[in-house]
């Protein structure tokens, strides 16, 4: 069972065991195989979870019996617990003799150690429409799901951007001061701070890393609010306009005001300078090889494709891109057998590696990789920048670096750290022509 969308994978084994016996070997033997196969399942499927049931023939109660010491044996090596003995145990039988209406609990519900916490109730249920001789055992878990990825993303539009690069000094301190203040607020959840445990899966660790991410993104988006909106991009620049074009501009512009001034006399020599330095301006702006420049620009902003391979809607042409790029990255085969091997053997690595947990991120590193963040960099899909990771205060990298610390421990990334955003860039056709490019 796959728990989308986080990977969380249960094993779930349903057996009908032999019948117990205190002398058969074979029987026993037949018994251990069958534990023995469930187990090696788990292992050869790195599955998260395992939940082993079914009728096993086998009361505990009957210490003669071969099958019992056994079955406790393996169960105590995986991990796997009953809960037999516990408040959450509420089975009286499962098993009613139709033939001298003897009671025995022959059937059972193991489950891996790490589900403990999610165990609401193991109970029977009697009904006199039954027509076996054993009853239903039912198990009640609670399995918590990390929160759906958003279908349609509230994305902040370019216009909703913060303007990093415009806004004071002042502006940028009050958004330190209040994220802040939010980071106080917060403490690192004890499942990620306190747990060390390098294979651990305990998915209520990973809510909790997923919980701390959201937290983290919100407390940056909340504290921008003080930053003045419109950091979108910029209109692209003009090649040659600042050095060419620009400094005849203001010449005519000036020598514009001077004859505005002189009352705009239709002759004389203010008259005749105010029109040979806007003849040079409107000759420069008119120039071909800067118009051609200008015009390309201009074109290669506006001309989009209105039809991508015949799909012309929105919707359509992300479509095409999406199975484009679901064929390209799948071109390449795999045998899954190869690929679980080599994660197993990378997972055993990783455990058996005795100085694993010291490879921990500091403070002092997490400060040195966002000071090398180049500036407006967007995730494209929250609405955070590098520039607020850039301008965060000491307590908010402390967070960070706890946070990434827990995502290393727990091999997890949060639902956003999944999210591609791919923008399409449409090639230059008759550019690409010319250069002899068919790529
Ligand atoms: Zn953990």
């Amino acid at each position: 069972m796959l728990f989308p969308p986080s990977d969380v994978r249960i094993l779930v084994c349903c057996v009908y065991m032999p019948c117990d016996t205190s002398y058969d070997l074979t029987n026993r033997r037949e018994f251990l195989d069958v534990l023995n196969e469930m187990t090696n399942l788990a292992a050869s499927h790195s599955v998260n979870h395992m939940i082993c049931c079914g009728d096993f023939n086998t009361d505990f109660n009957r210490v003669n019996s071969l099958h019992t010491e056994v079955l406790v044996n393996i169960f105590s090596q995986e991990n796997l617990c009953n809960f037999q003995g516990t408040q959450l145990y509420k089975v009286d039988y499962t098993f009613e003799s139709f033939v001298d209406g003897s009671r025995s609990i022959l059937d059972h519900v193991f489950l891996s150690e790490n589900l403990k916490g999610q165990v609401k109730c193991i109970h029977t249920v009697h009904s006199p429409e039954d027509m076996s001789d054993h009853c239903p055992l039912l198990c009640e878990l609670i399995i918590p799901r990390f929160a759906d990825p958003p279908t349609d993303p509230q994305r902040r539009s370019p216009s909703m951007r913060p303007k990093w690069s415009g806004a004071p000094s002042h502006v940028v301190d009050e958004y330190r001061a209040h994220l802040s203040t939010l980071c106080d607020e917060n403490v690192a959840p004890n499942e990620v701070t306190s747990c060390h445990d390098v294979p651990c899966n305990d998915w209520s660790h990973r809510r909790a890393l997923q919980n701390y991410h959201d937290y983290l993104v919100a407390a940056c988006t909340v504290a921008d609010h003080v930053i003045p909106k419109g950091g979108g991009p910029q209109r692209k620049r003009i090649p040659g306009w600042a050095e060419h074009v620009k400094p005849l501009h203001q010449r005519a512009l000036f020598w514009h005001a001077i004859w505005t001034q002189c009352g705009r006399p239709p002759t004389g020599a203010v008259a005749d300078v105010r029109c040979h330095t806007r003849r040079l301006y409107h000759k420069a702006t008119k120039h071909a090889a800067t118009w051609k420049k200008v015009q390309k620009m201009k074109n290669s902003a506006a001309q989009h494709p209105n039809s991508v391979n015949g799909a012309r809607s929105d919707v359509e042409i992300v479509s095409v891109f999406k199975q484009k790029y679901s064929n390209l990255y799948n071109s390449v085969g795999y045998d899954h057998r190869v690929l679980d091997d080599t994660r197993d053997r990378v997972n055993e690595l990783i455990s058996s590696h005795e100085a694993s947990d010291c490879h921990a991120i500091t403070l002092h590193e997490a400060k040195t990789a966002v000071s090398q963040l180049k500036r407006n960099k967007h995730d494209g899909l929250a609405g955070i920048s590098t520039d607020h990771l850039k301008n965060a205060p000491q307590p908010f990298l402390s967070h960070l670096t706890t946070f990434f610390n827990g995502l290393l421990t727990h091999g997890f990334s949060p639902d956003d750290f999944n999210v591609a955003v791919l923008i399409s860039i449409p090639k230059n056709k008759r550019k690409s022509l010319k250069g002899g490019r068919t790529g």
